[in-house]
């Protein structure tokens, strides 16, 4: 039976984080300067400390629900996005040898662009996609989490992932690798693997 080798969407397989930011500044009137980090940090938090001083609080459901309607679910929002360097050529090769599954935070209200951008980019690679979040009939947000998911796989053998909260979550689980193409994360210790590119990623997964 073939392995499971379980990856994250978002600055993983494609490059959605300029994007993000965009939207979020457009929408909020706000400027939010690049370089810092921001990987793994809550865009709630991001958004709220670059808001005009004395400005109104945004709750934070609001925040998601609104990105989720009018950012993740919007087709038009990720048409210039672009795939990670080498993660096309990697997966295909993965793909042969494994059974590749995508796992995002992205809410479920996103699902068709998720399934879009993997069928154009990444055509027969991936087996299933699992979201984390969404908002059922009474308007409350709901979480199957990754490391859940990952749980009922017959047969889990790596999780790739650029926030290493998403990968300490998953410890015992799971090998994982610490996908980190800006070297934010030199300072991490006990993470499987740390790799800034997925030609490493092919090392590593033995091909
Ligand atoms: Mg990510």
């Amino acid at each position: 039976m073939k392995k499971d080798i379980i990856i994250d969407f978002d600055g993983v397989l494609f490059h959605t984080g300029e994007a993000t930011l965009s939207w979020l500044e457009k929408h909020y009137q706000i400027e939010i300067p690049r370089g810092n980090y921001t990987c793994g940090s809550s865009l709630h938090n991001l958004v709220s400390k670059h808001l005009p001083p004395n400005s109104p609080q945004i709750d934070e459901y609001e925040l998601y629900e609104l990105i989720g309607k009018e950012f993740l679910a919007s087709m038009e929002c990720h048409n210039n996005i672009l795939p990670l360097e080498y993660s096309q050529e990697v997966v295909r090769i993965l793909s042969q040898d494994y059974t590749l599954h995508v796992a995002t935070a992205r809410l479920t209200l996103g699902r068709d662009v998720v399934k879009t951008m993997l069928d154009n980019f990444f055509p027969d690679c991936i087996s299933s996609i699992h979201h984390v979040w969404h908002i059922e009939e009474d308007g409350k947000f709901y979480a199957t989490t990754k490391k859940t998911f990952i749980d009922r796989l017959k047969n889990p053998l790596f999780f790739i992932d650029d926030s290493p909260r998403e990968i300490e979550e998953v410890f015992g689980s799971v090998k994982t690798i610490l996908l980190d193409p800006e070297n934010h994360h030199t300072n991490m210790t006990g993470m499987n693997h740390r790799v800034n590119t997925w030609e490493q990623i092919l090392d590593i997964t033995g091909n």
